[in-house]
């Protein structure tokens, strides 16, 4: 039987790179997306025309009512769930903790942190033996940022990627015995465009002569972590953490 998977914020970027990836290892996919549409329909018709199956939905996971309703329709339209790879997230303009008001801290925390819980908890209700489910496997899109911090930029997003991490370790415990396994990856700089706005110039050459490699990452190097810990090559490691950062 083909597995399902969602990728939440599969449109663009290293979800897209997800979603696409997710179709060939022979996912049918569920595309989540916030605001772009054609970026989602992209990545359907290209799953699509490779003869997958794949299907966009639109919901900000920031909404509880707008998630509960997205897993409504991947219920009714697939009747089943084995992966979700929580990927929606947002970055908001580089700023120094004097000036960030608790407005903007919400906002973060509601995308990357909250609504990361509130699809793993979507997902638990699904796949958990305990609930009938038939196991699964999840996969936080965190940071490096939550370990290493981001001094002078965006304190609040390395803040909401450490909570995803202590969220992938302390589900990952609570589920395990239930068939489910929750990993993270943890990418450094990648080429998305997440860092096409509201960064001081110069600030990716900046951050790329801090990279070993001395390189950005592509998606698809984010992707292909995110799969193997969702497949059963990785049917042993729950709660654990791939960086993929050119060592960084
Ligand atoms: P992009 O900005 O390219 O894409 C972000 C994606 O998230 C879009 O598909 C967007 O959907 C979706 N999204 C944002 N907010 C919501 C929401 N509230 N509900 C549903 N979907 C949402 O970012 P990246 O691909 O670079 O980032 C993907 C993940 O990787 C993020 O969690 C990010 O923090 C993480 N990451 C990225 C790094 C990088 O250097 N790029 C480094 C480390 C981690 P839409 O377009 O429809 O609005």
């Amino acid at each position: 039987m083909e597995k399902i998977i969602l990728v939440t914020g599969g449109g663009r970027g290293i979800g897209a790179a997800c979603s696409l990836l997710a179709a060939q290892h022979g996912y049918r996919v569920c595309v989540n997306y916030r605001t772009d549409a054609a970026a989602a329909l992209n990545v359907v018709a290209a799953i699509e025309n490779a003869g997958g199956t794949a299907l966009a939905i639109q919901a900000d996971v920031s909404d509880e009512t707008a998630v509960v309703r997205m897993f409504a329709l991947v219920d009714e339209r697939f009747g089943r769930l084995d992966a979700l790879i929580n990927n929606a997230g947002i970055l908001s303009r580089q700023m120094r903790v004097e000036q960030m008001d608790a407005a903007r801290i919400n906002r973060i925390m509601a995308t990357n942190v909250t609504g990361s819980f509130v699809c793993a908890r979507e997902a638990v209700r699904r796949m958990s033996t305990k609930h009938g489910g038939a196991g699964g496997s999840i996969v936080n899109i965190s940071s490096r940022a939550a370990v290493l911090g981001s001094a002078g930029e965006y304190v609040d997003y390395a803040a909401s990627k450490a909570a995803m991490d202590a969220l992938t370790i302390g589900l990952s415990k609570e589920v395990a015995s239930e068939g489910i396994r929750v990993n993270g990856v943890r990418p450094g700089l990648i080429d998305t465009e997440m860092h096409a706005s509201g960064g001081e110039p110069g600030r990716i050459d900046r951050l790329k002569s801090f990279v070993p490699m001395e390189r950005g990452g592509e998606p698809i190097e984010v992707a292909k972590a995110a799969l193997w810990l969702l497949s059963d090559d990785a049917s042993y490691s729950t709660g654990t953490f791939i960086d993929v950062s050119g060592g960084r």
